[in-house]
């Protein structure tokens, strides 16, 4: 009887200790953030944005459901933002200050610590893709310029004219950058259609819309992806944090997954992926808590012109439980796990 009691006991104790199940899978996805205020967004582009993070979820979640990999589900998703132009990566990236698009990306699969990036490709489709063949089919971690094109070449990827990536929202946002920097415009790159006559009336004037993605899968796995086309009127071959894995970008199975977006010059200063990784994994903070403190030691740190760091992150930790921050006014962002709904939010207020 006593044995009984004591075994009763211990069951009890159990129970009350135990964790919540983990879902099968989960997913979270974000559009980038900046200067997104109710305001300065049309209710017509708003819903553009939400059904775009509301496919990003439908695409990753299929190939979740299905048992396919984290990796698979972060790149995916990835490809599909690059093709759309409402985000700053693949068509639809920003522009440097000479008129090109160097596009950045960066993917680690969290059950190898396996990662690999691309930086500054200027003809490539698919970034993503182009860092997931450094990762899987190279023995590197990071290619880039013309380098990178080359490899991305020999692994068949699809290559296309460097004017695929024109919009003239993001040409009207380099005009405007650098006419208030006292810059030279350039020439409207070759392919570019010819300029409209009215001034184009993309109503935001944030310069963000980074991508990322982070997936866990029904085997446990974790996998985390961002792609970008950087800041607008970068220079001098500037490359942010996005393909820089511990800073845009970083994956621990058991640990957590982090992709970031912002600027990037801060978010490689302060290592934010790999510190919240770290916080959570030697400190026991929960994804929420690690992510609220780097993003406070994002805004904390000072830019040589005293401007404070900016941007946001998502995080999925060791067991698939989403959170994400930003010190921004808004970030697009959206998740989903196995059986729920979807949550997509884009203004930094909304519950
Ligand atoms: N983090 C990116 C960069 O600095 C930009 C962004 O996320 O919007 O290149």
């Amino acid at each position: 009887m006593r044995l009984l009691a004591a075994l009763a006991l211990l069951a009890l104790g159990a129970c009350a200790t135990a964790p919540a199940p983990a879902p099968r899978w989960s997913i979270v996805v974000h559009g980038g953030a900046g200067v997104i205020e109710r305001a300065n967004l049309t209710p017509d582009v708003e819903a553009q944005y939400r059904a775009a993070m509301q496919r990003a979820l439908t695409t990753g979640g299929s190939i979740l459901e299905a048992g396919g990999s984290s990796v698979d589900a972060v790149e995916a998703v990835i490809r599909e933002m690059e093709d759309d132009p409402l985000f700053n990566a693949g068509r639809g990236a920003v522009f440097t200050a000479e008129g090109r698009n160097e596009l950045d990306a960066s993917i680690m699969d969290g059950s190898t610590r396996a990662a690999g990036a691309v930086a500054g490709v200027t003809v490539v489709r698919h970034p993503i893709s182009a860092a997931r063949a450094v990762m899987e089919r190279s023995r590197h971690v990071m290619l880039v310029g013309s380098g990178a094109e080359a490899f991305a070449r020999t692994q068949g990827l699809e290559i296309v004219e460097p004017g695929y990536f024109f919009t003239e929202r993001r040409w009207q946002q380099l005009e405007q950058n650098l006419r208030a920097n006292n810059l030279p415009i350039p020439q409207r790159p070759a392919g570019a259609p010819p300029a409209p006559r009215a001034e184009n009336a993309w109503p935001d004037d944030h310069q963000f819309g980074t991508v990322g993605v982070v997936a866990y899968d029904t085997r446990g796995n974790i996998a985390a992806g961002t792609s970008t086309g950087g800041t607008t009127g970068k220079r001098w071959g500037r490359v942010g944090d996005s393909p820089v894995i511990g800073a845009g970008t970083y994956a621990q199975n058991g640990v957590c997954g982090v992709s970031a977006t912002g600027t990037g010059e801060f978010f490689i200063r302060v290592g934010v992926a790999r510190d919240i990784c770290a916080r959570m994994q030697f400190n026991g903070e929960s994804a929420q808590e690690a992510a609220d403190h780097v993003i406070a030691e994002v805004g904390a740190a000072l830019g040589s012109d005293g401007a404070a760091g900016d941007g946001g992150v998502i995080v999925l930790d060791g067991r698939g439980t989403a959170a994400w921050a930003m010190n921004t006014p808004g970030m697009y962002r959206a998740t989903q796990t196995a059986g729920g709904t979807p949550v997509i939010q884009i203004f930094a207020d909304e519950e």
